[in-house]
C-alpha cells in the first residue's frame, strides 16, 4: 500500500504551522492555523468559500475582469461573486482624513450604472495634490446637491484653496476667495494628478460590467479609493486581496 502525504497549508496566510480541529457538520475536516488562528478546511465544498478564491475574485475585479469572465475563469456562481464583493466592500470605509490642506482638487467625473444615457452616475470627488490622496469622493448627479454633498464632507478640513471647472455648482458652495477655476480641465491638470484621473477613468469604464446595481458600482469605486489612498497603487495593494 502507497501513502501520497500532502502537505496542508493555511489558505489565509499560506503557513504550514497547522493542526487538526475537529469533523464539520458537512463531514470534512477541519483545520487551525497557529501564526494566524484562522480556521479552514483542506478542500472546501463550495468554492466561493475557499479564501484563495475570494483572493482572486478580488484581483481579477482590478484587472479589468468582469463578473462574467471571473465566473468561467473560477467556476464561481455570478451570486456568489456578487456575494464575495459586498462583503468585502463593507469592509472598507470612505477616506478618513484630518488636518490643513494647501490646495485641493475638485472634479465630477461621468459614469454609468446599467445604462450609458439613462443611468448616468457623477463621481464627484476632491483630491490632495500634495499628498496624492483622495480626501472625499461622492456619487450622484451633476447638480447642486451632489456638489454640497461632497463639500459637506470636506467641512471638517482646513483648505487654504480649491481648484474646480468652471461647472456652475462650485460657484455656489466655494468661497469665492479660496476658489481658483481653472478654464479648461487640460490646463490644471498636474502630472502626478494625472495618473489618477487615468486610473480612475479606465476603473470606471473597465468595471461597467459589474456596476448593473449602485451598491456594487459605488463598492467598487469605494474599494479602488481605500486601496489607492493606503498603499498608493493598486499593485502594492495586491498582496492584500
Ligand atoms: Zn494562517
Amino acid at each position: 500500500m502507497s501513502q501520497i502525504l500532502l502537505q496542508v497549508k493555511c489558505p489565509h496566510c499560506e503557513g504550514t504551522n497547522v493542526k487538526k480541529n475537529g469533523i464539520k457538520a458537512n463531514g470534512t475536516q477541519n483545520f487551525s492555523c497557529h501564526p494566524c488562528h484562522k480556521q479552514f478546511q483542506f478542500a472546501y465544498q463550495y468554492k466561493g468559500a475557499d479564501p484563495r478564491i475570494k483572493r482572486q475574485v478580488r484581483c481579477m475585479t482590478f484587472n479589468g475582469s468582469g463578473i462574467r469572465d471571473i465566473h468561467r475563469v473560477l467556476g464561481v456562481s455570478i451570486a456568489g461573486i456578487l456575494m464575495i464583493l459586498r462583503l468585502w466592500f463593507k469592509t472598507l470605509e470612505e477616506p478618513v482624513v484630518q488636518g490643513h490642506f494647501k490646495r485641493v482638487q475638485i472634479d465630477e467625473m461621468w459614469t454609468f450604472v446599467k445604462h450609458r444615457k439613462q443611468g448616468k452616475r457623477w463621481l464627484w470627488y476632491a483630491y490632495d495634490p500634495d499628498s496624492g490622496k483622495i480626501l472625499a469622493f461622492h456619487i450622484g448627479k451633476r447638480n447642486d446637491s451632489a456638489c454640497k454633498s461632497l463639500m459637506k464632507k470636506l467641512s471638517h478640513l482646513q483648505i487654504d484653496s480649491y481648484r474646480t471647472d468652471d461647472w456652475k455648482s462650485y460657484k455656489k458652495h466655494i468661497p469665492p476667495e479660496k476658489h481658483i477655476i481653472a478654464k479648461a480641465k487640460t490646463t490644471h491638470i498636474e502630472r502626478r494628478n494625472r495618473d489618477f484621473r487615468t486610473h480612475l477613468k479606465r476603473l470606471c469604464r473597465e468595471t461597467v460590467c459589474f456596476s448593473k446595481k449602485d451598491d456594487m458600482h459605488y463598492g467598487i469605486i469605494k474599494a479602488y479609493i481605500f486601496l489607492r489612498n493606503k498603499f498608493g497603487s493598486l499593485v502594492k495593494a495586491e498582496h492584500t486581496f
